[in-house]
């Protein structure tokens, strides 16, 4: 038995799980279960494996995971990873896992923002994947992270206190009352108390757990977009494992944004900007909700295969 082999084996049962990246995947399964990388896999790969009790206790969870993988649960969720802005974040079905796509936004903000004095607000943060990236690269003075779900939350909360170093004061605020499990939230969520930096958790639906009065410079969102209806046509990945809270935009996919676009004026900063990530046929819609809501420079770009991603709007 050789590496090579093994890996056959199990793209032979992706492909016809029918997971679209069968190769890929069953090679980083197997680089998973050995704890190899891909230049020992490149070495070795024709090389007959030792039978030792060691090589078995590896081969029978790569057989483990490949079958996990066969029954669609997507990669990162069995890896319990996902790369983001060169970043590694922790994902479980807790949370959306963060998609290459909504690495534009983050982009879009790091070029366009780039005085570290700032405040930002990330609204359905999810596992956290922007709001997180955001401050460890754009090193903003605060970020303020929130989401209706609690679960989503504690996952959002580890990556940060795994991404971010003791420059920062890291603080979690859940519902009924002002929980603290940082150190700095003697100040009920206004403004820095010392020269470190804040990230702010929230657990709450949109705007509604943030400190009331508080203004941010740049709001960001990836809220759910998917029009209810189509959730059920979307891939087994996504519609089996992925939490639907996560997806679903209500009937038309634009509930979120109907929201954020009439409450955002009042959170942010005169001169703030928004950047909102949204679906590749949803330009149209999104611009004209920021613009009824006294919105200016308003801004479509595209991600990297092309589609409408993120819109870009001032106030
Ligand atoms: N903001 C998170 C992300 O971009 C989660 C988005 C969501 O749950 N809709 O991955």
């Amino acid at each position: 038995m050789t590496l090579r082999q093994l890996w056959a084996e199990g793209a032979d049962l992706l492909r016809s799980a029918g997971v679209a990246e069968a190769e890929l995947d069953a090679r980083l399964l197997l680089l998973e279960a050995f704890r190899i990388d891909t230049a020992h896999f490149l070495a070795e790969q024709t090389r007959p494996l030792p039978e030792t009790e060691a090589v078995r206790r590896q081969i029978g969870p790569y057989r483990d995971l490949v079958s996990e993988r066969a029954r669609r649960k997507p990669l990162a969720y069995i890896l319990g990873r996902q790369e983001f802005m060169g970043l590694t974040f922790a994902v479980d079905e807790r949370v959306l896992i963060p998609r290459q796509d909504t690495e534009t936004l983050a982009e879009l903000v790091l070029e366009e923002q780039k005085d570290p004095g700032l405040s930002v607000l990330d609204l359905c943060t999810g596992s956290g994947c922007i709001a997180v990236s955001l401050a460890v690269l754009g090193g903003y003075a605060e970020t303020a992270a929130a989401d209706r779900s609690e679960a989503a939350l504690a996952v959002a909360e580890a990556n940060a206190r795994e991404l971010l170093d003791e420059t920062w004061e890291i603080g979690t605020w859940r519902p009924g009352g002002k929980e603290k499990t940082g150190n700095d939230m003697q100040d009920g969520g206004g403004g820095p108390v010392s020269g470190r930096r804040h990230f702010r958790l929230y657990c709450g639906d949109l705007f509604e757990a943030l400190p009331p009065g508080k203004k941010y410079d740049i709001l960001v969102s990836n809220p759910p977009y998917i029009p209810a209806g189509e959730i059920s046509g979307l891939q087994a990945e996504v519609r089996s494992y992925e939490p639907r809270i996560a997806l679903d935009g209500a009937a038309d996919g634009l509930a979120f944004y109907r929201r954020i676009a009439a409450e955002a004026p009042l959170w942010l900063r005169p001169g703030g900007s928004a950047y909102l990530e949204i679906g590749h046929d949803q330009a149209a819609a999104v611009c004209g909700l920021l613009e009824e809501q006294g919105f200016r420079q308003i801004q479509v770009f595209k991600d990297l295969p092309g589609h409408d991603r993120v819109v870009r709007a001032s106030l």
